[in-house]
């Protein structure tokens, strides 16, 4: 919604744009810092700095085990869970964000739990004193959110909410798991002493040293697994016979952490997710998955 004020003043003549603009970006500047506010004070209420700080610490852990300066460059890798049912008592702001912008709630939760891990990691006697952004890998998921037809997917109109939608209906195909790279960790093989880490590709990055091509250390390789899975929405079941209507499955991109549950086709499922997209796709992603008894 801001870059789209953000994009108008650009493009207005009027003198006073760049003030308008620079307006703009204060008050965008203050709102992220503001839901980053809200997250960490919402962890620091729950059992979510609990398992950043245990995170932190074993990340702390390993390294002074092997005192290796790759092992200063591991994942930290935190799986944060927001129940509905406590949202609701005791963050609604936060509730009203991940329903209305998921992929900016995920962008204000990463940059907060990184404050949060950077206050920990200074306070350390030993061990690193911070890390790069590109280290952490925040895996959330918003629990329980109940079945509300405002949110629900519509697959007689094919329209579905902006924001977070809950997709509602029978698994009939998914594929193998696929690997997803977290983070790849690589060395300059020139003698350089330099190491990088890469996040979106596994090619080799060069070393910015001399560089050459950098070698990966293969067993710091991270990564997850995802499978896409079809979703016939459940008004095919209801209304099967519908003349000049075909329905579609919704695809999802479900990556491991989003769900507990086995995949069993023919089960019914609702998938609490958001339109995502990337450089090469457009897809449904899946904050969470679970199994229920009926349509
Ligand atoms: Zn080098």
């Amino acid at each position: 919604m801001f870059n789209v004020n953000a994009a108008l003043v650009t493009q207005s003549t009027d003198s006073s744009s760049s003030s308008i603009n620079s307006n703009i970006t204060r008050r965008v500047q203050h709102s992220q810092f503001h839901e980053q506010k809200l997250i960490e004070k919402y962890c620091r209420e729950s059992e979510l700095l609990k398992i950043i700080e245990n995170a932190v610490a074993s990340f702390t852990r390993n390294y002074n085990l092997t005192l290796k300066p790759e092992e200063a460059l591991a994942p930290l890798l935190i799986r944060l869970d927001f129940e509905y049912s406590d949202l609701i008592k005791h963050g609604q702001q936060l509730l009203y964000l991940a329903l209305r912008e998921p992929l900016q709630f995920a962008e204000a939760l990463k940059y907060s739990v990184y404050g949060q891990v950077r206050d920990l990691l200074k306070a350390n006697d030993n061990g690193p004193k911070s890390i790069d952004i590109a280290q952490l890998h925040t895996q959330w998921r918003l629990l329980d959110l109940p079945l509300q037809e405002n949110l629900l997917f519509k697959p007689t109109k094919f329209k579905c909410p902006l924001g977070l939608a809950l997709v509602h209906g029978i698994l009939s195909a998914y594929t193998p798991p696929e690997i997803l790279v977290l983070q790849s960790i690589w060395y300059c093989g020139g003698g350089c002493m330099r190491n990088a880490i890469q996040t979106s590709s596994t090619e080799a990055p060069l070393c910015p040293n001399c560089s050459r091509s950098m070698s990966e250390y293969q067993k710091l390789r991270v990564t997850e697994s995802y499978r896409l899975i079809a979703i016939l929405p459940s008004v095919c079941a209801e209304t099967p016979r519908q003349l000049n209507r075909i329905y579609r499955p919704i695809l999802v991109r479900l990556r491991a952490h989003t769900y507990d549950c086995d995949l069993k086709l023919g089960a019914i499922y609702l998938v609490t997710g958001y339109y995502n997209s990337t450089s090469t796709s457009y897809q449904f992603e899946s904050c969470h998955l679970k199994r229920i008894q009926r349509l």
